[in-house]
């Protein structure tokens, strides 16, 4: 994600949670069909959630963990209101289970009533009822009107070789770490509301004074959903992708001019990461605005879906370093996910080294004196730093997770050769397509993918 503050338009975040660790072998498998009513009026979101969960590991599972992330915002940026709550829990024979709020509801634990055996599947119904705050950065009603709920729903934790990721809330950064999963939503607005999603929309019908739209958002790392009156529609195609535009119009920079431009850019920036990247999969990409709650606008990607805070200023130059920084993460989190209390650097360093590549493709301005020199700069004020790292352990995230994580894969590229370099770039994604991907995932495809010696340069930025 990219924050954008108000005048300075500089910024950034994005961060990390680990585990328990026990060295069970627990796997699973999840999909999500959620059925919700959202009034913003009310200031209301309630859903019913069918989770399936299937036990591929080994061992039993004596309890799951799911996270609701959206209650992560209240704890980063200290906003009194606003919570999503678990009412109750049934399992598939309609048993009321015991649950446990933890971490300020960002995660829940729900204690089995039978083990779940390896091989074996369960439905879990959850039902949760939400107050909406005002909008803070990403999360909230706006000032302007549009509703912003992204990760409103509950999706189970990842179980990892450190066992369940329960680890503490971050303080910095976007906090997410999911396994790629199967969403189908419906969800009923007020009429006059369009709800934007990440999936595809699969229907919409409205009675008696409310719209029931319907998504499916397949092999997504998140469900995320928008909703507003005044939604301004864009649309281009880009390979096998519609790009879906909703833009607030009563967003302060939300212009004919700065909607056509934004577009123009995600369509630009999906067509040069197809080029040397996995061909995006997916049938829609939504592009909405960010929302402006106090003077703080946050970019930010989700599987499917980005904001980008929309201003002519300087020629629109920050909406389009955030489109092609927020086009980059669809790859670099949502397709190749990564723990982003862990190795924040994975998503973040590698979206902001391939805007850089794709505003030097842009051929917007000269790339070499600019962009990557920006990013150059933090070589020579955190020499030696290891960009490997959670936001916890970074003092100055931004600039080591960012900026050092660009410069370390922008020198690997200067050292290997473009063309190699982008060719294992692409081999890297392939073979964590949907899957979670380390640090060593990355140095495999480059070792492999190089006969140049760069361990030099590895040993100054990896830890
Ligand atoms: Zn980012």
């Amino acid at each position: 994600m990219k924050k954008v503050l108000m005048v300075l338009l500089l910024g950034a975040v994005c961060l990390a949670l680990a585990g328990c660790g026990k060295a069970r072998d627990l796997d699973f498998e999840a999909w999500y069909d959620i059925d919700a009513d959202l009034c913003p009026e009310e200031r209301t979101l309630s859903y019913r959630e069918k989770a399936v969960v299937v036990n591929t590991g080994t061992d039993e599972a004596e309890e799951l963990y799911f996270h609701i992330y959206a209650n992560m915002f209240k704890h980063l940026y200290q906003v009194e209101d606003g919570d999503i709550a678990v009412t109750s829990v049934w399992d598939g024979g309609g048993r009321a289970l015991d649950f446990e709020r933890m971490q300020e509801g960002v995660l829940y634990r729900m204690a089995l009533d039978e083990p779940l055996k390896p091989g074996e599947g369960m439905e879990l119904t959850i039902t949760c009822d939400g107050r909406i705050p005002d909008l803070e950065r990403k999360y909230g009603v706006s000032p302007d009107g549009d509703v912003h709920l992204p990760l409103f729903a509950a999706q189970l934790a990842v179980f990892d070789e450190d066992g369940w990721d329960i680890d503490p809330l971050p303080e910095e950064g976007d906090g997410r770490y999911a396994e790629a999963a199967d969403y189908a939503l419906t969800i009923r607005v007020p009429e006059g509301y369009t709800v934007a999603c990440n999936g595809t929309e699969t229907g919409c019908e409205t009675a008696d004074g409310v719209t029931a739209y319907r998504f499916r958002a397949d092999k997504r790392r998140e469900l995320v959903v928008m909703a507003c009156r005044d939604y301004a529609r864009r649309e281009r195609t880009v390979g096998g992708t519609k790009i879906l535009g909703y833009f607030n119009t009563a967003v302060s920079g939300v212009t004919e001019r700065s909607m056509d431009q934004v577009m123009d850019w995600a369509a630009f920036a999906l067509g040069y990461y197809n080029s040397f990247l996995p061909d995006y999969p997916y049938d829609t990409l939504v592009v909405t605005n960010a929302a402006l709650g106090s003077n703080v606008a946050v970019n930010m990607e989700y599987s499917g879906m980005l904001t980008v805070y929309i201003t002519e200023q300087n020629g629109g130059y920050a909406s389009r370093l955030g489109a092609y920084h927020e086009v980059a993460h669809q790859w670099f989190y949502g397709l190749v996910g990564n723990d982003e209390n862990r190795e924040p650097w994975l998503d973040e360093g590698f979206a902001t080294f391939a805007t850089g590549l794709c505003l030097e493709a842009s051929g917007a301005e000269d790339v070499e004196g600019t962009y990557w020199d920006v990013y150059a700069v933090s070589d020579e004020t955190l020499p030696g730093r290891k960009v490997n790292v959670g936001p916890d352990k970074a003092e100055v995230y931004e600039f080591v997770v960012y900026n050092r994580g660009c410069s370390f894969l922008k020198r690997l590229m200067d050292a290997v050769g473009r063309e190699a370099f982008l060719s294992l770039l692409g081999t890297y994604c392939r073979d964590n397509m949907y899957g979670v991907a380390r640090t060593e995932d990355f140095l495999s495809a480059l070792y492999a993918g190089t006969d140049r010696d760069v361990s030099a340069l590895v040993d100054e930025y990896i830890g």
